[in-house]
């Protein structure tokens, strides 16, 4: 890399909420930039260059036509990092891959619909190789600055894979599960020091699924509120859709419900 690190940011399909995160950040950011160089950042400069060492991305991709421009970046990239869960695991909007995509044109754009291209929502390591995943929506800013440090003495980051009722206890936030709210903060990946939780909301589980969800445990835990996967099922699906795990929460859900309604109690079962 250059004496200076040259970096840049990029974007696709998203709110560009992780970016703002980072440009929110003050005087950490402030110190950041005596050690690299930005070359391209539309929303913070109109400079731009396609000489750059870091880049990272933020947003999915929807659009087939999307695809030639992130293989670019990644060419040009030594190191290619996703910004935010819509680049990480396709964001919120990857829950329209459970929906007719032709509805939802028309549903949005009346008539207008067939002339935009959208297909299906997908994270960039769909499409190219990435070296590292900063998940949130948004991102957690302290995360961002310790990956980028990371990244600068030449260290690999790998997310927390601790689930966030981890960092909420540690802090001794109420359990919102005491007060009638179902929370995915037991297989959601923590990092984000539990930040709904400590303002008295649930976990919607913005950082995707812990490595290796234990959905069991997940499922005594709500069994013992009152709840069962299936209630959660919809949760999972607005940032997790494609995963594995969510795929396994989903098969769950479909057990228990059969058990339900044969009138056993699927989560003692196991
Ligand atoms: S992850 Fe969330 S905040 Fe970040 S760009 Fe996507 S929708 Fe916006
Ligand atoms: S279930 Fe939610 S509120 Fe309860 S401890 Fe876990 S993260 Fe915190
Ligand atoms: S508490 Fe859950 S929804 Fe909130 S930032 Fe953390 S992972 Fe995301």
């Amino acid at each position: 890399m250059a004496e200076k690190p040259r970096i840049a940011f990029f974007d696709f399909a998203c709110c560009e909420g992780c970016q703002l995160t980072v440009l929110g950040l003050g005087e950490p950011l402030l110190k950041l930039l005596e050690r690299v160089e930005v070359v391209t950042w539309r929303e913070a400069m109109s400079e731009r260059s396609d000489d750059f060492d870091i880049a990272f991305v933020e947003g999915s991709i929807t659009r087939d036509s999307d695809i030639p421009r992130l293989r670019r970046i990644r060419e040009q990239a030594k190191v290619l990092v996703a910004l935010g869960t819509c680049a990480t695991l396709g964001g919120p909007h990857v829950s329209a891959n459970n929906c007719d995509r032709g509805e939802l044109l028309r549903l949005v754009y009346g008539g207008e619909g067939a002339q935009f291209e959208a297909g299906e929502v997908r994270p960039l390591s769909a499409v190219v190789q990435v070296d590292a995943f900063i998940h949130g929506c948004p991102i957690n800013g302290d995360e961002f600055l310790t990956v980028a440090n990371h990244l600068l003495l030449g260290k690999a980051y790998h997310p927390p894979s601790r689930p966030v009722c981890h960092e909420c206890k540690l802090n001794q936030y109420e359990c919102v599960l005491d007060r009638g709210q179902i929370c995915l903060g037991p297989v959601t990946r923590g990092g984000c020091d539990a930040i709904c939780t400590s303002r008295g909301s649930q976990c919607f589980g913005c950082r995707g699924l812990v490595d290796d969800p234990n959905l069991n445990a997940a499922r005594e835990v709500l069994a013992e509120h009152g709840y069962t996967v299936s209630d959660i099922i919809g949760m999972f699906d607005i940032y997790s859709l494609r995963s594995p795990a969510a795929a396994e929460a989903r098969e769950t859900a479909r057990q228990d419900r059969g058990a339900i309604e044969k009138g056993a109690e699927p989560w003692r079962s196991r």
